[in-house]
């Protein structure tokens, strides 16, 4: 959050309370969050529920900022733990069983990635590998599969 707030304020950007709050609740979970949902979890107990519209459009805005991921596949969101910048390429690696995600990034991963798009002539807006798998915990924790 400190990190959020500091990059707001030297990038001229206001971190709204909406924004604020999504970004507080997908730090309390290290799992993949959808919109729905969390516009459940930051409406105001015993309030309105906020609109969809405005949880996506601060949720636009955090992963410009690179605060947050979007995983595609599940249409849904995730802090980012790491820093890492809106345009950096970032390997997700998501537990079928637990539902955790797990987030790295390399230099040759990052330069592998690259290439291709040049070598298409391709301008990259969004660069998320999705590993979907069993993760180290729940591997040897359940001998079933
Ligand atoms: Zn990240
Ligand atoms: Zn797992």
């Amino acid at each position: 959050m400190a990190r959020a707030e500091r990059v707001c304020r030297e990038r001229g950007l206001r971190l709204t309370p909406i924004r604020r709050k999504a970004l507080e609740a997908l730090h309390a979970d290290h799992k993949p969050v959808g919109a729905y949902d969390l516009a459940d979890r930051i409406s105001p107990p015993g309030g309105r529920r906020l609109a969809p519209i405005s949880v996506y459009r601060a949720l636009d805005f955090l992963v410009e900022q690179g605060f947050v991921h979007r995983l595609s596949s599940r249409n849904a969101y995730v802090a980012c733990l790491h820093g890492h910048g809106a345009d950096e390429v970032v390997a997700f690696l998501i537990c079928e069983a637990c539902g955790g995600v797990d987030e790295d990034s390399s230099p040759a991963m990052r330069k592998a990635v690259a290439a291709i798009a040049q070598g298409r002539q391709f301008t990259p807006s969004h660069q998320v590998v999705e590993i979907v798998g069993r993760c180290d915990h729940c591997r040897s924790a359940g001998s079933h599969d």
